[in-house]
């Protein structure tokens, strides 16, 4: 059997903080804000394969209002989401990404980004894309003041 699940996050970007993408920092003079180490990559990936075993969601899982989650390290976070999708019996086929900012550019951190994600998720890097747009200087994405993630995965049972 085979499921689809989607997630999407957003976080504001303010100087002084680290700009993450699924735990890999990339330079930039603004990064995310939020009660974790808010990587707007892991949030929407933790949302995706959960939303695909039927398995809750992040908010859920990792409340921010508990303090044990502040500063908490996402991609910590994605890997104890996803034991909760094995358990279920699930693997991933693939996970697709896209990450909306203005700065900084994706590009080049994308191979990091698709090795870190593999990882956590025990997938072939091959099987995993992430793919950087800007929003042509529109709404707040567009200049600089946010962040969005959105993730599609597809799970197979074991
Ligand atoms: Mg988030």
């Amino acid at each position: 059997m085979l499921r689809i699940g989607l997630g999407r996050d957003l976080h504001r970007l303010a100087p002084g903080r680290r700009f993450l993408l699924a735990g890999v920092e990339i330079p930039c003079e603004k990064g995310e804000i939020g009660h974790s180490d808010a990587d707007a990559l892991a949030h929407a990936v933790i949302d995706a394969t959960l939303g695909a075993a039927g398995a809750g969601d992040v908010g859920e899982l990792f409340p921010d209002t508990d303090p044990a989650y502040k500063g908490a390290d996402s991609m910590f976070l994605l890997k104890r989401a996803f034991g909760r999708v094995k358990i279920g019996g699930w693997r991933v086929v693939n996970l697709d990404c896209v990450v909306t900012c203005e700065t900084p550019k994706i590009l080049p951190y994308r191979e990091k980004i698709r090795a870190a994600l593999a990882d956590a998720l025990e997938a072939d890097a091959g099987a995993i894309m992430v793919k950087g747009k800007t929003n042509e200087g529109l709404d707040a994405l567009g200049q600089g003041g946010a962040v969005e993630a959105l993730a599609v995965c597809l799970l197979e049972s074991i």
